[in-house]
């Protein structure tokens, strides 16, 4: 089979590129690239918001420009202080910094006033007393016109003394609100008459209750770019039909002929998860999750916390590519990211995580040796470790067969494997215990063999990892899988994705063994488990009991181990 990244080579240049290079070439802006990247402050961080992350300030940083972190905080009703948090940890954690230029479409809110009363002074604004029910009855379909607000001719000091008096709290929530005077017979719904002020009396996380009318999204994000200089305002394809609305308020705006340049990409959607942050926001509420981190979640903060690293993000993001097709990524892309960056960066270490016992019958009980162990077979610069040997050990469960079938390589009554950095080993005999189970194997060692010694390089077919039964350390072991059993969970019209929940998407193993030399591991830290996979150290890890969370199974293990 080919390799992912060989079938998927990331293309020269994409087309939002080619877009900006000829912007460039021909003089727009001055010569400038100003970006933004703006959140709406309302769910954590996910994997498609790091692709437009890595676009916005991307591209920012290929042509020597700047990107601006500005927060979409219109709702107040769905926003809170800990997502701006969130999104701004992750971001960074990305490796993208927005320098001094953090920004809120609430730092707006005064400009926009003035921007809507100037539109009603102009004629191109009205208060509508309708419901939101009506008037969207009212906007018709998209094969027939709509039908005009009997409030759409309006005086215009009515329509300024109204929406004072809306501002001032007067009206409920509901009662009344302004829109745009466009066209109710457009072939483009955004452009029939849109609302662009909305009255909520919830206050707000920055402007406190100071303002009662709030502007909608499609109101503020156009203007705030113009605000900001915005000179590509990348986003996502669904904001495409968007865009002719957004040009027109910057129409009615704009002093001079410079003006932001939509464009849209593919969204990223992944397989086996879903990706909208209300369902995300679901599953954490209702505590099919453990939390916006937990390390099933496709949140940012989730992937840290299983032990992806923000290279790998960005790895993927790149192999993944920008392009105008809505397609759902492959996770196992993912996977093949963050195992092809800690393959290179992962420490090895010996882990145990279903620990069979191993009695070594001619070795001494009061000898431990030091095995000098590489940290990384990929790269020397890693050095080595000591691995304390003794006559007890722990091996793998699944190593051993009492009744091997043809080419089991690892142990078997009187079959010879390597233990991994030490000796050639050979199975004496079992014990077990009354329900039929074997609880020890018996072996015995031929001292020849350790590194160094003249035996060294004799061949033996299997190769194990084990620790010291004397030495190793209880670990906690949280393996993971996908969230969800379908590959498009949300894909099903009618059933709630959580139909589709994987029951073993969590199996906690205790009991584990890990060498000693993890005792000082920390939150965050990665590790290649040699044959199991990468694991990295979760926040709940503690001295003396220590949690793992897995990151990735192993790819190609025998292959690796057999070299
Ligand atoms: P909401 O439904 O709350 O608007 P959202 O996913 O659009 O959710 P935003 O905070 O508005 O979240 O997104 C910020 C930016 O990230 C936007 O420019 C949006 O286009 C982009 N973005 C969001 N989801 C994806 C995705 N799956 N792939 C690529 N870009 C995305
Ligand atoms: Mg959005």
């Amino acid at each position: 089979m080919k390799e992912p990244e060989s079938i998927l080579k990331p293309e020269s240049q994409h087309f939002i590129e080619q877009a900006i290079e000829k912007d460039l070439s021909e003089g727009k802006n001055g010569g400038r690239v100003h970006t933004r990247f703006p959140p709406e402050p309302n769910g954590y961080l996910h994997i498609g918001h790091a692709k437009a992350i890595c676009l916005d300030f991307g591209m920012a940083e290929q042509y020597g420009g700047k990107c601006n972190l500005r927060f979409d905080d219109t709702n107040p009703i769905k926003e809170d202080v800990e997502y701006v948090d969130s999104i701004k940890e992750d971001i960074q954690w990305l490796g993208f910094t927005w320098e001094d230029r953090e920004f809120y479409a609430s730092d707006y809110f005064g400009k926009l006033w003035d921007f809507a009363v100037s539109l009603i002074k102009r004629g191109l604004a009205y208060v509508d007393d309708q419901d939101a029910d009506t008037i969207s009855w009212q906007k018709g379909t998209t094969t027939q016109p709509g039908i005009a607000s009997p409030f759409r001719d309006r005086s215009t000091e009515e329509n300024l003394d109204l929406f004072y008096r809306m501002n001032e709290g007067e009206f409920e929530e509901g009662s009344r609100v302004l829109r745009a005077r466009i066209d109710m017979a457009s072939p483009n719904m955004h452009m029939r008459d849109p609302i662009i002020y909305r009255i909520l009396k919830t206050p707000h996380h920055r402007t406190g209750s100071k303002w009662k009318v709030y502007p909608m999204y499609d109101f503020a994000h156009g203007q705030c770019d113009y605000f900001e200089g915005i000179t590509h305002s990348l986003c996502t394809l669904e904001f495409e039909v968007h865009r002719p609305l957004y040009d027109w308020f910057i129409d009615q705006l704009k002093t001079d002929d410079y003006r932001p340049r939509q464009i849209e990409f593919n969204r990223l959607n992944l397989t086996y998860t879903v990706m909208s942050k209300r369902k995300l926001l679901e599953l954490v509420k209702d505590k099919v999750v453990r939390g916006w981190d937990d390390p099933r979640m496709p949140t940012l903060c989730g992937l840290r916390r299983r032990g992806y690293t923000p290279e790998s993000v960005r790895r993927f993001v790149d192999l993944i590519g920008y392009t105008k097709v809505e397609a759902i990524n492959d996770v196992s892309l993912l996977e093949f990211a963050i195992r092809e960056d800690l393959n290179k960066r992962a420490p090895r270490v010996f882990g145990v995580l279903r620990p069979l016992k191993v009695i070594i019958t001619n070795y001494s009980g009061n000898v431990t040796e030091e095995m000098k162990i590489e940290n990384n077979p990929e790269d020397e610069n890693h050095g080595r470790r000591l691995v304390p040997f003794s006559r007890e050990l722990f091996i793998e469960q699944d190593d051993f067969m009492e009744n091997p079938p043809h080419k089991f390589f690892r142990l078997a009554p009187g079959q010879e494997v390597r233990l991994k950095g030490a000796y050639i080993i050979k199975c004496t005999g079992v014990i077990k215990n009354d329900a039929g189970e074997v609880t020890e194997v018996h072996c015995t060692y031929d001292p020849e063999t350790r590194s160094g010694g003249p035996q060294a390089g004799r061949k033996v077919k299997g190769t194990l990892h084990w620790v010291s039964a004397a030495h190793a350390l209880d670990a906690e072991v949280r393996l993971y899988d996908r969230l969800f059993s379908d590959e498009d969970p949300s894909g099903h019209k009618d059933t709630d994705p959580r139909e589709f929940l994987n029951p073993d998407s969590l199996i906690i193993l205790t009991g584990c063994k890990v060498e000693p030399s993890l005792a000082e591991a920390k939150p965050l830290d990665k590790f290649q488990f040699q044959r199991v996979g990468y694991f990295c150290v979760d926040y709940d890890s503690r001295p003396g009991n220590l949690v793992f969370n897995r990151t990735v199974g192993l790819k190609d293990t025998w292959a690796r181990m057999n070299r």
